[in-house]
């Protein structure tokens, strides 16, 4: 089969390789000018440092087979994220462990003490929390709730918590210990040599030609037997249901000598300050030396027209229109949609690899019918 892909990050990469790999002779095209859609890497050329371009990315997850597979594709240096967010003048320590919990407090609990003290706080008459509020106000109380998350996710999201989610919240875990590893997953690294060599060696295959800087056209879809969209799922429907609302990321550069934060990320929980985060990269390469340093304040905002799309909002009024998408993409005969942007779902790399990989099963097992 002739088969175009369009989107060069993980889905399209990871889709093409496996379905090339099996025979079938693939296209992938990018409208960017590099492969590895927002995981992109590159050195910076003042300082060397590996950036990551459109903000950080730290690979985790319990699924072996999507770790070996990366693993297969670059070497992974072990790398422990460990965040810490400024809130009133003070540093403490995140996901919310034992140590947030005391210094917080300025207590000596135990864990035992803790856990029981949380429960406390927490508001049991909430049973089942319908939203991002609630979810936090269940489980850790307004106090823990208005230091570290309100602020930080009415900057993050542009929208009251009350109108969020709670799974998003669920993605954090609380400790009752001193565990400040940021994720709770058993693998856990950061390539050694940037995410845009892993892209390379998953992309090279005689059978996988890719083009850059290449806009999709609706008059390429004759050339194929089939179509795999990776870019935004209104997109392709020309947005006839209303557009689905995304964020959007603003990185600020800026250079100094040394080191400057001392860590790889640091969150900011204040409403009034206007950034979420300030993450210094050489800290993502700990193997490295280097005498001088880059760092992003992060910026969050709605999407426009012409605007990245990092983050799927997922309203109400998102879902609706989501489902009317998700019946249309059903319909559609010889195109397939994938991916953060293609499946309008908030997926971290690990997770995207693995519906990439079943996709790209399902089709073999089709094609093969
Ligand atoms: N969050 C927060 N304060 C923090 C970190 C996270 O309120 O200091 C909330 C925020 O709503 C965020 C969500 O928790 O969107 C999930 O955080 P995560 O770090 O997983 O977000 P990501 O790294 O994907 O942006």
């Amino acid at each position: 089969m002739n088969i175009l892909i369009v989107g060069c990050g993980f889905t399209g990469a990871v889709i093409g390789r496996k379905l090339a790999e099996q025979g079938h002779q693939i296209k992938i095209i990018d409208q960017r000018r590099h492969i590895g859609g927002n995981c992109y890497t590159e050195r910076d050329v003042k300082t060397g440092i590996m950036e990551h371009v459109y903000g950080p990315h730290i690979f985790h997850t319990d699924d072996e087979e999507v770790w070996n597979y990366v693993n297969q594709h670059g070497s992974f240096k072990p790398f422990i994220n460990r965040v810490k967010s400024i809130v009133g003048g003070q540093v403490f320590s995140l996901p919310i462990n034992l140590h947030t919990i005391n210094q917080f407090y300025k207590k000596t609990f135990s864990p035992i003490e803790a856990k029981a003290f949380i429960e406390s706080i927490g508001d049991s008459n909430i049973e089942n929390p319908k939203n991002f509020e609630e979810q936090a106000l269940r489980f850790i109380g307004p106090d823990l709730y208005d230091a570290f998350f309100k602020g930080y996710t009415l900057k993050q999201w542009g929208i009251h918590p009350t109108q969020l989610p709670a799974s998003i919240l669920k993605r954090l875990p609380v400790r009752f210990n001193y565990d400040d590893n940021y994720f709770s997953h058993k693998y856990q690294g950061m390539p050694e040599h940037g995410y845009t060599e892993i892209f390379k060696s998953i992309l090279n295959h005689t059978k996988i030609e890719v083009e850059l800087d290449c806009e999709f056209q609706r008059a390429m879809i004759v050339e194929y037997d089939h179509i795999i969209w990776t870019g935004k799922l209104d997109q392709w429907f020309n947005y006839s249901e209303g557009k689905l609302s995304y964020r959007t990321l603003r990185f600020e550069k800026n250079y100094a000598e040394g080191d400057y934060q001392g860590n790889a990320v640091i969150n900011y929980g204040d409403e009034s300050v206007p950034f979420t985060r300030i993450s210094e990269h050489k800290h993502f390469s700990p193997w490295e030396k280097h005498d001088q340093t880059i760092y992003f304040k992060e910026y969050s905002s709605e999407c426009g027209d012409n605007d990245i799309p990092y983050y799927p909002v997922r309203l109400a009024n998102d879902k609706e229109i989501l489902d009317r998408y998700l019946a249309m993409a059903q319909a559609e005969k010889n195109v397939t949609f994938a991916g953060r942007l293609g499946t309008y779902s908030y997926m971290d790399m690990d997770v995207t690899i693995r519906q990439a990989m079943n996709i790209a099963e399902e089709l073999l097992n089709n094609f093969s019918k």
